[in-house]
């Protein structure tokens, strides 16, 4: 081209300036035509080289989108940034090479957009180089400072305390008050400057560990200088005072730097300014220092070791929960793990790491961003805020798809999380396997240790202390002391601490990962307080609990808990409910402890005489006595002259001790507290769980209080987990009966029922049959009220008639679920009988008690309750009505002689029998027990079933769907069919000398 004689240099330069000449108008035309001439040029060269081309003059590029590269980085590139709208970039070039890749690399990552690069001529580049010109407002990236260290040292070092900075106010001029106040927060520690206009002048508060403390009055006159040397530090218009704005800008210092976040706000009286100060310094990203318990901490670090799930922490604005996941991102930041933040906004910068920051007024939302974020493939990505439907379930998708998520979440406590998720919309189901831990959190102020005091705790507050910390479930595996130790609170205040009595802050959390009750209420959707407390069973210390564990420690005061944690009235609801059916805490028995209860039962006949025991030994001694003779309950009962301890041995109860009218009081509250009430609770009935620990073994209790005659009534029931009692073979069912029952209970739909009095042993005979049909491949759910015994393998869930959780809302739900065996504790109404009845006829084998006293009657009782008889006639399989008689101690087992009338009642009974299997020996032989050591003289020892079993059969289906079937037919055809009656089956165990004749009439 340069060959050719140019057109231009026939016209002078000079002369062409003047564009009315000739000269002027032919040399603008041929400038156009040159132009146009290199623009087709520049198209064609991007063509060739696979480029979009694009013509920047008159492009209305934005300040924006030019900001994008600073303009000395364009100078040096020849690339410039055009556009850009939040998710899109465009950078042109007048030539690409590496390092114009790597800037768009760069943008790539730091905006999470979309950067196309596009050629220009260069025409277009100078054009684009001019508009830097026309965004002056546009400062380099760290042009903010203009408060130094040196003027922000001098305040300093003037401002003792910030309560001496109202007379230094009004001392400095106007210009120095900003950095008078960054110099007074810096030095307090305080993270907001909140600065008011109000009536009749303009109050400055400091935030110092959470608590705003006012430091001085402004005049008003001198506030409008001020805001506007605010306004020009933070970057927004000055003339605009009726809208909301914000800025940002940075402090240097030696060792860090400040942001401060400037936020202008017009009130009624003028315009109130809130500076934040972020310093990225301050915040304590150690995870190791947060105050996270060290049992806790290390089930967190296994979490936050997963490739993939969700990690949430929830609580208020300023509960620190962000800071919590910087800390958590501190440790997963290692080379090699790419981790990818969106905030709302970025609060610290952390090296390393990719962080972006949403922008609702561009469309750039959370979920937007978190999109676009997945494109870039990370392995840890952090999202501010999950707080719609969208946002949760791309964080779900994500946490599902290999990725660590973490997030937060706005609810009052760890427990809340599930439900709110589930609330915006999130399937339970998707849930279930993505949360890996939940973290809940506040901020409490740690006493100052220079002025702290001794607070003397009154006895109400004592109550509570030991209230919150008895229900602390043992796995918690923390060790709580039984006496406090000295709790403080905030002193007077000394200079250490500006006169604060606090200085600095510390977390308290609670914390839960999964496990499959939680993931179990999470698929019911059950609400908070069922998760509180599953949580809490599993060995969550609540916030509240981690407080007062802090108060404990010295660290914080009691008042400061119950500030932050705010109103746990509903707590303590829950820890009610909570002590009622969890183990709260135990009573230890040593060995030499247990030997004396042992002794002691040697002989029962008479209540011994115990005088001499000290109170606080009574409990320990009553229940290894217990222990030892086999009790079933221990029923303390106070009298007119003194206190009866009796037990229920084998089903019968006997005088063990007499106590002093003075050792009840000392019981009572020792009970209390054991089951986790505190000593002053007096109520209708109160119902609690505690726990014995023998040297060798443990058992649970279940206590209740009933109000007496005479005062309280304390029973306290053993529940003893033998492993025999449960074994079906063992319980003493006759071989003829057994064998319909082995074959009822292969069936793989139908309704088997127990039925019996209260201690029948019904629920045993039906925990015998769930341990035996127990593999693992049969799905087994019961639902009980309450749970008796815990079976393991076996899904067991307590229903909560309070709330409404009663036996039919329970069935439905968890018929969800699709088991194979479900064991209902009772059907007491229609409802609950025609879910059973649906349940048995939809392939499902359903077990249940009923109440009634035969198992005829049990049959004509379930048909009583209003169920559509053909279907009850089709869903039964099984009825098994029982007793329980003592057995004879085999060690004293001697001949009997009956009274001629109770013989002549058996032979009337063994009559009855029409069974032929059965053989009735000619003489009739009963036995008795002489009693010895082995059954405290009792002359028993543990007891057997006595059983009569109807297995379903034509014609006892036809007789239920008769309309006027009476307990006697049923009964009548059963024993026609074979079956042997409760009263049969007693004298034939009595004539094999399991048990005797007087038991067997005693029972039935
Ligand atoms: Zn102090
Ligand atoms: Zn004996």
């Amino acid at each position: 081209m340069s060959d050719i004689a140019s057109i231009e240099n026939l016209i002078d330069p000079d002369t062409a300036k003047d564009e009315d000449s000739v000269q002027g108008k032919f040399a603008k035309k041929q400038q156009e035509i040159k132009l146009k001439e290199i623009e087709k040029q520049t198209e064609q060269n991007a063509a060739a080289i696979g480029l979009p081309y694009v013509n920047l003059f008159g492009f209305p590029i934005s300040p924006e989108a030019l900001v994008l590269i600073p303009e000395e980085r364009s100078r040096e590139l020849k690339a410039v940034c055009f556009f850009y709208d939040g998710k899109n970039i465009r950078v042109a070039c007048l030539e690409p090479n590496e390092e114009i890749a790597l800037e768009i690399q760069r943008l790539n990552e730091q905006y999470f957009a979309d950067t196309k690069l596009y050629l220009i001529s260069q025409n277009s580049l100078n054009q684009a180089l001019e508009a830097y010109k026309a965004v002056p407002k546009v400062k380099k990236y760290d042009s903010g400072v203009e408060i130094s260290e040196e003027s922000l040292e001098k305040f300093k070092q003037d401002i003792a305390s910030y309560k001496n900075l109202n007379e230094k106010i009004n001392e400095v001029n106007v210009s120095d008050i900003v950095t008078l106040l960054l110099a007074t927060a810096i030095k307090v520690g305080s993270s907001d400057i909140h600065i008011e206009a109000e009536e009749n002048g303009v109050i400055i508060r400091f935030r110092i560990d959470g608590v705003l403390q006012e430091a001085a009055v402004i005049d008003k006159e001198k506030w409008k200088k001020i805001i506007t040397r605010m306004k020009i530090l933070a970057k927004v218009k000055i003339n605009i005072s009726n809208k909301p704005q914000d800025g940002r800008y940075t402090i240097y210092l030696k060792d860090g730097k400040i942001d401060v976040r400037s936020s202008f706000l017009p009130t009624a009286y003028g315009e109130s300014v809130v500076m934040r100060l972020l310093n990225s310094k301050a915040v304590a990203l150690e995870f190791e220092s947060l105050g996270i318990r060290p049992e806790i901490l290390e089930k967190l670090k296994q979490e936050i070791s997963k490739p993939n799930g969700l990690i949430l922490t929830t609580g208020p604005t300023g509960s620190g929960k962000t800071t919590t996941l910087y800390a958590i991102l501190n440790i997963l930041n290692q080379p090699g793990t790419k981790i990818v933040t969106l905030e709302d906004p970025v609060e610290y910068q952390l090296a390393g790491i990719n962080q972006s920051q949403v922008d609702a007024s561009k469309g750039y939302t959370f979920s937007d961003g978190l999109r676009s974020i997945l494109r870039q493939d990370p392995n840890v990505i952090m999202v501010g805020e999950i707080r719609d439907l969208e946002t949760a379930e791309i964080a779900i998708q994500a946490s599902l798809t290999g990725h660590l998520v973490l997030s937060t979440l706005h609810t009052n406590d760890a427990a809340g999380v599930i439900p709110r998720l589930i609330d915006i919309g999130v399937k339970p189901y998707l849930l279930v396997p993505s949360i890996n831990a939940v973290i809940s959190q506040r901020l409490v102020r740690k006493l100052c240790p220079y002025c702290r005091q001794e607070h003397r705790l009154s006895t109400e507050e004592e109550e509570k202390v030991q209230k919150i910390l008895a229900v602390i479930s043992p796995r918690a595996k923390v060790n709580t002391p039984s006496k406090l130790p000295t709790i403080y609170k905030a002193g007077a205040g000394c200079e250490q601490c500006n006169y604060l009595g606090y200085k600095g802050r510390i977390g308290i959390y609670e914390t839960f990962t999964m496990d499959d009750n939680l993931k179990q209420l999470t698929i019911d959707k059950a609400p908070s307080f069922k998760i509180l407390q599953q949580a809490i069973e599993n060995g969550m210390i609540t916030m509240l609990q981690d407080g007062v564990l802090k108060v404990m420690d010295g660290i914080t005061s009691l008042e400061e808990v119950y500030r932050v944690i705010g109103n746990f009235n509903y707590v303590d609801e829950l820890y009610d409910i909570v002590i009622s059916q969890t183990i709260g805490r135990g009573v230890k028995i040593t060995a030499a402890e247990y030997e004396r209860g042992q002794a002691l039962t040697k002989h029962i006949g008479q209540a011994i005489n115990l005088s001499d025991i000290p109170s606080k030994e009574l409990i320990k001694m009553i229940m290894s006595m217990a222990s030892a003779s086999d009790a079933g309950d221990v029923h303390i009962e106070p009298e007119e002259n003194g206190v009866a301890v009796r037990f229920r041995i084998d089903g019968v109860m006997h005088d063990i001790l007499d106590l002093p009218k003075t050792s009840y009081l000392p019981i009572l509250s020792e009970v209390k507290i054991l089951a986790g009430f505190a000593t002053n609770i007096k109520r209708a009935t109160l119902d609690g769980r505690f726990s014995v620990y023998l040297p060798e073994k443990k058992f649970d209790c279940r206590l209740s209080i009933i109000s007496g005659g005479y005062g309280e009534t304390i029973v306290i029931r053993l529940l003893i987990n033998s492993a025999a009692s449960l074994d079906l073979e063992k319980l003493g069912i006759t071989s003829v009966a057994k064998k319909e029952l082995d074959k009822a209970i292969t069936k793989t739909k139908g309704i088997i029922i127990a039925t019996g009095p209260t201690g029948s042993g019904k629920t045993t005979t039906l925990y015998g049959i769930l341990n035996k049909l127990n593999k693992s491949d049969v799905k087994i759910i019961t639902i009980e009220d309450p749970i008796e015994y815990q079976l393991p393998g076996i899904m067991q869930t307590q229903i909560d008639t309070e709330r409404g959780y009663t036996f039919a809302a329970a069935m439905r739900s968890l018929l969800r679920q699709n088991p194979n065996i479900m064991m209902i504790g009772e059907i007491r109404d229609e409802e609950t009988a025609k879910i059973a009845i649906e349940a048995a006829m939809t392939g499902h084998l359903v077990l249940s008690t009923i109440h009634a006293n035969s198992a005829a009657g049990a049959i004509s009782r379930f048909a009583g309750l209003g169920v559509d008889k053909s279907s009850l006639a089709n869903a039964i399989e099984f009825s098994i009505g029982q007793r329980l008689a003592r057995r004879i101690c085999p060690h004293c087992k001697i001949e009997d002689t009956p009274g001629q009338e109770m013989i002549e009642q058996a032979k009337s009974i063994l009559s009855s029998i029409k069974n032929k299997e059965v053989v009735i020996p000619k003489t009739l032989k009963f036995y008795k027990g002489a009693g010895c050591e082995q059954c405290n003289h009792l002359g028993y020892k543990g007891r057997v079933g006595l059983y009569e079993t109807i297995p379903s059969s034509n014609s006892i289906r036809k007789l239920i769907q008769k309309e006027e079937t009476t307990d006697y037919d049923i009964e009548q055809e059963a024993i026609n069919e074979g079956t042997i009656s409760i009263a049969q089956d007693g004298v034939l165990k009595a004539l094999a000398g399991e048990t005797s004749l007087e038991e067997v009439f005693r029972v039935i």
